[in-house]
């Protein structure tokens, strides 16, 4: 398969890059500070149609494909990981799920506004007692007449604080693992759901991550997307894509990680020339680029077929895993390259490196995907 990118993709690039330049990242700093998304941007990346890149425009979306969304979500983790953070959580997990398992009505309510910016969603899936282990959840939602009523905890949610809707798992029938799971869509501010922050991060410190309590949550039936004990099944179809959104913010990432080692090593003198006069530098440097063609080749290549409807179970996994790994090196790599200076908090490469850290455990952590690709290998080979 050749790599042929559509016509949109190379506007839509610069297109996102120039907003990252001009509105993005002179707010980075005052937002890690803050340990906040300004609202205001958040309404930015909403009018630009980067939160719909994925959906259809009959609901809200811009229709970029897969492809495009990758490209959104690489471009805004060059300047700002926890910005794409947000991006990826609201629009390839929770609105997702909606645009795949949701009623048209529930589309028009929930997937709109989340497909404009004009509400941000939160996945709640992972639990204190499952995580990798999705089955082993406890949140419950008994169903009371026309209503559900939820009870139980999840932890580590991106966007907690900020979101307007909750995009929650709870198991309907608590004696099943997998097959008792269904998917809910809740209101900010509905009666028992409590928003706790989880505080001190290493990285992506800009992006909220919440602990989220259900306590005696009521709502009702329609509430409900998809049908009864479905749940995991449309997750696992959901973290497929979501995870070539992961693979696009490493590439992002380590993007920026060789742009700023290549900026430094030329400017860094020593031994009467720069560090770039340097053989090893240099041979470093193409190193990283070597990682940066594969990566970037993959990530592509993995959203195209997304976008054909191709079967990605495999090369889904495949993906994430070794582009945040190659991702993860490249960076390393280049803080290596800038010295004692890459290890004091405020320079670009430090924060790089703290933010790349997640990129291997959520979203499946890199076990959980070689598990994925070895139960393929099985049928491959088996
Ligand atoms: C910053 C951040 C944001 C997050 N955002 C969200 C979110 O928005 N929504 C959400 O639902 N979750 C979110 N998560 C949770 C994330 O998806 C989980 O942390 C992840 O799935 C791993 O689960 P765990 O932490 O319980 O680790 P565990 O499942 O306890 O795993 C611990 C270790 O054991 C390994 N392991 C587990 N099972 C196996 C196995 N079978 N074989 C070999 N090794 C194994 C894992 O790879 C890991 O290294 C977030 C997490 C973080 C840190």
């Amino acid at each position: 398969m050749v790599v042929q990118l559509p016509e949109h993709i190379d506007p839509l690039r610069l297109a996102v890059r120039d907003f990252a330049t001009r509105e993005l990242r002179p707010r980075v700093d005052e937002m890690e500070e803050a340990g906040a998304i300004d609202r205001s941007l958040i309404d930015k990346i909403g009018q630009l149609g980067y939160f719909g890149a994925p959906f259809e425009e009959r609901w809200g979306g811009s229709a970029m494909g897969e492809i495009g969304f990758t490209i959104v979500q690489e471009e805004i983790a060059r300047a700002h990981a926890s910005t794409a953070v947000l991006v990826a959580a609201s629009s390839g997990l929770a609105a997702r799920m909606i645009a795949v398992a949701g009623s048209d009505e529930q589309k028009k309510r929930f997937l709109t506004p989340m497909a404009q910016g004009k509400g941000v969603g939160a996945f709640c899936l992972t639990e204190a007692g499952a995580g990798s282990d999705v089955p082993a959840m406890a949140t419950a939602a008994l169903a009371d007449g026309d209503n559900f009523v939820i009870n139980g905890q999840k932890n580590f949610i991106s966007n907690g604080q900020l979101a307007e809707y909750f995009v929650t798992f709870a198991k309907t029938d608590p004696a099943q693992r997998g097959r008792g799971i269904s998917l809910f869509v809740i209101d900010a501010g509905t009666p028992g759901l409590e928003i706790v922050r989880l505080e001190d991060k290493m990285g992506i410190r800009a992006s909220d991550t919440a602990e989220i309590v259900y306590d005696n949550v009521r709502i009702d039936r329609d509430r409900l997307i998809g049908d009864e004990n479905t749940g995991l099944q449309h997750a696992l179809s959901t973290l497929n894509q979501s995870r070539i959104g992961i693979a696009a913010i490493s590439l992002g990432m380590a993007k920026e990680a060789v742009k700023l080692a290549w900026e430094y090593a030329h400017q860094r003198e020593l031994f009467g020339g720069t560090l770039g006069d340097q053989q090893v530098a240099q041979h470093t440097l193409a190193d990283m680029q070597i990682s940066l063609y594969t990566a970037e080749s993959i990530t592509y290549r993995t959203a195209l077929m997304s976008d054909a409807g191709e079967n990605i179970e495999s090369e889904a996994s495949i993906c994430k895993t070794f582009v945040t790994e190659a991702a993860e090196e490249t960076i390393d790599r280049s803080l290596q390259m800038h010295g004692g200076i890459g290890y004091i908090r405020g320079s670009a490469i430090e924060r790089i490196y703290r933010d790349h850290r997640v990129q291997r455990i959520y979203e499946g952590a890199n076990e959980v995907q070689r598990n994925n690709i070895y139960r393929v290998m099985r049928r491959l080979y088996g």
